[in-house]
């Protein structure tokens, strides 16, 4: 197992869904499962901070129970889901509602995220039936008030404040891309470059910092979703309390992707030139961005394959190719092991406040990853349990991958296959 910045040999006695006793002595009592684990590593489950299970009217898209079997699959034992699914979560009867629809159908451990909100009083009762922390959408993809509005967006601001809430904000300019974005439209073009030229990086650095200009004063947790710019980044690190998540797609591959998958690669913010890739990713290594996060968002290949870039649903599964792709890059030595599970583990739990997760120990939640090293594989889309059989990074040959994720003390997946029950649990916002 990795223990600090080491691998140790250890018995893990899980008991109860829980860590029970971590030793060199294997245990007295004869134990009812047991996995040699002996050319495993044994890393907390992975905790995905941003994933969209859609389910209810999307369910074309994904649902509850396709969505956490590609977590666990993936080796994720925790995601947090979006609230811009139809109907969006943007009051607590919606909220309660999907939690409600998503207990006894998660294969890995479920939180929700609700929609930032003007209203204090609706704040905090989402706040108090387990939102884990509030989304608040830039780029106006999801319209609870106007956030183009400085007075609006710092009353929905105090809100969050006063509910000592976590706010995550999709930073995007949507005024600045919408205007371009309707001009491109009325003269007829729609081409990925056209797609690019609205969603400029300039567009992300402004709206990150006007959203860390505007937190300011309010003592309140800001986290940028998705930073996809090293100047983004930079502001995160000087603003002091904020916190930001990069994706894999982001950080490992470039604009060449177009060339190869047109309109299928198209996400928001969109994958960018390799100089900011490069950036991006050095900063990611020295853990200038805290975490790393899939922001799985699953379309149908049909809604994503268009001659009309305005028209293809933006987004891209993540959840069955961040850690192989991710671990790809420790066998190369580009990361540390240690680096991956902070920032795949360690530090989404801290951050989001998920007691008793993202660490090995005694007394906490038995969601272990067995990872196997040495694995080798090729992503295949048609395979994934994701509804979404497409990826940036199909055809990739990567190393190591999740060989068992236990849920719960439940054995949910071994290598990449469902073996186990619906052990999830919802995760709610403790407080
Ligand atoms: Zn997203």
């Amino acid at each position: 197992m990795l223990r600090d910045d080491e691998l140790t040999t250890a018995n893990i006695l899980i008991e109860d869904s829980s860590i029970q006793k971590i030793s060199k002595l294997p245990p007295s009592n004869r134990p009812d499962t047991k996995i040699d684990a002996s050319r495993l590593i044994a890393i907390p489950g992975l905790i995905d901070v941003h994933v969209h299970l859609r389910d209810m009217e999307l369910a074309h898209k994904e649902t509850f129970e396709t969505g956490t079997q590609a977590a666990a699959a993936g080796g994720f034992t925790t995601v947090l889901d979006m609230p811009n699914t139809k109907p969006p979560t943007i009051n607590r009867d919606r909220l309660a509602e999907k939690i409600s629809k998503a207990k006894g159908r998660i294969y890995s451990n479920v939180g929700f995220q609700a929609a930032l909100v003007e209203d204090p009083a609706e704040l905090r009762a989402m706040s108090k039936e387990g939102a884990i922390a509030f989304k608040l959408y830039l780029n106006k993809a999801l319209e609870t008030f106007d956030a183009a509005d400085d007075n609006s967006l710092r009353k929905a601001l105090d809100a969050a404040r006063d509910a000592r809430a976590m706010v995550t904000v999709h930073a995007e300019d949507g005024v600045a891309i919408h205007a371009i974005q309707e001009k491109s439209r009325a003269e007829g073009r729609g081409s990925v470059r056209d797609f690019l030229e609205a969603h400029k990086p300039e567009f992300e650095v402004s709206a990150v910092r006007r959203i860390l200009e505007l937190s300011k004063n309010h003592a309140l947790r800001v986290h940028i979703c998705h930073i996809s710019t090293p100047e983004g980044v930079r502001l995160v690190r000087k603003n002091g309390i904020a916190t930001c998540e990069a994706t894999a797609h982001h950080l490992l591959a470039n604009d060449r992707i177009f060339l190869k998958q047109g309109t299928r690669a198209i996400c928001v913010p969109p994958i960018r030139r390799e100089a900011y890739r490069r950036k991006l990713w050095s900063m990611f290594a020295k853990g200038w961005v805290d975490i790393l996060a899939s922001d799985h968002a699953p379309h149908t290949l049909e809604e994503k394959t268009k001659t009309n870039a305005w028209e293809a649903a933006p987004g891209l599964p993540g959840l069955e190719t961040t850690l192989p792709v991710m671990h790809t890059q420790v066998a190369r030595n580009a990361i540390s092991l240690r680096r991956l599970v902070d920032a795949t583990a360690t530090l989404p739990a801290k951050i989001f406040g998920l007691h008793r997760k993202g660490r090995l120990a005694v007394g906490f939640d038995a969601d272990i990853v067995l990872l196997d090293p040495k694995a080798k594989i090729k992503i295949e889309p048609s395979n994934f349990f994701s509804m979404a059989k497409y990826s940036p990074f199909a055809g990739m040959r990567c190393v190591g991958r999740a060989a068992y994720t236990i849920v719960n003390g439940s054995i949910v997946a071994e290598g990449g296959r469902i073996i186990g029950p619906a052990a999830g649990s919802i995760v709610r916002r403790t407080d």
